[in-house]
């Protein structure tokens, strides 16, 4: 089974353009993203006017903050309290790495948590822990719709993440713990990797080590879910999943491109147009 996450994230598009028009006839404007862009790293370019022009397929009215990579931490705290207090601001967006002489973790936490649109406050990181989080991080959200495709109920199956980073990895542990699975968390120091991933019901590559999941890595008929995303010299994208080598292997698989990377846009745009009930309808 092939778990085409465009289809799927076409068939989201459909009901959360609906959202869309009935929030603007309901309250007089779509909901509206801002991203803000600080340098000009090449990568970044290309998701921020990716994430422009599909933010418009779904009637989200997205607004880029293009600014100087050398712009002062207080410049940047100062335009992010003014988006706070915007009430015709419904999400923000930082978007990552930032230049080295801004700290992260500093500027996302000032991000109102109501509208953090990525789920990486610390408020949102703790709501996610307890349960109550209402933004979450998109590319574990996207992960669990696609499982959701593949078997409604994973209860009491065992997950393998490989991979522990704050913005997929961590937040998709508990995600998968939520839904009743047991979860092995994976990372650069696990030793023997194989003989966790061999055990899993459920794989989810999220290392950004191109092709590092091979058949050896897969038992017979587990899912795979491929987060990676890596650029190789050739100028070709693959994930950190063999795909050729296990898909016959797999009971499920994700492809790369056209598998988590769609999902991840499309709970964007849920999250947009979740923070801008989180204004209106508290
Ligand atoms: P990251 O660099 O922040 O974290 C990578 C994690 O993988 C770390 O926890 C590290 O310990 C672990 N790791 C690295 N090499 C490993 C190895 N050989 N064995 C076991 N664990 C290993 O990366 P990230 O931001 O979590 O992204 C991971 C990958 O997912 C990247 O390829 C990234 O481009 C991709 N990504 C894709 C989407 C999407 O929408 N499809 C979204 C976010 C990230």
């Amino acid at each position: 089974m092939i778990l085409n996450g465009k289809q799927y994230a076409d068939e989201l598009r459909n009901v959360l353009t609906k959202q869309c028009t009935n929030l603007k006839s309901t309250y007089g404007r779509a909901p509206s993203l801002h991203v803000l862009l600080i340098g000009n790293n090449p990568a970044s370019l290309v998701y921020v006017s990716m994430k422009q022009k599909r933010a418009q397929d779904f009637g989200i009215q997205a607004t880029i903050h293009k600014l100087d990579k050398e712009i002062s931490k207080e410049t940047l705290l100062n335009l992010i309290h003014e988006l706070n207090k915007n009430t015709e601001v419904d999400g923000i967006l930082v978007q990552l790495p930032l230049p080295p002489h801004l700290d992260a973790n500093e500027i996302i936490d000032t991000i109102s948590p109501e509208k953090d649109v990525d789920g990486l406050t610390s408020i949102n990181l703790g709501r996610l822990l307890r349960g109550t989080a209402t933004l979450m991080s998109c590319t574990p959200l996207g992960c669990m719709h696609i499982l959701r495709q593949w078997k409604p109920d994973i209860s009491g199956l065992h997950a393998v993440i490989v991979g522990r980073s704050t913005l997929v990895g961590k937040p998709l542990a508990l995600l998968l713990t939520q839904a009743n699975a047991t979860v092995t968390l994976c990372h650069s120091k696990t030793h023997n990797l194989e003989t966790h991933t061999k055990q899993a019901d459920i794989i989810i590559a999220a290392c950004g080590s191109p092709k590092l999941i091979r058949k050896e890595h897969v038992k017979p008929g587990a899912c795979i879910i491929d987060v990676g995303i890596n650029r190789l010299d050739d100028g070709s994208l693959t994930g950190d999943v063999a795909f050729d080598e296990v898909v016959h292997l797999a009971g499920a698989i994700t492809p790369v491109p056209f598998g988590v990377g769609p999902m991840t846009i499309a709970y964007l745009m849920s999250n947009t147009i979740q923070a801008m009930k989180n204004t209106y309808e508290k």
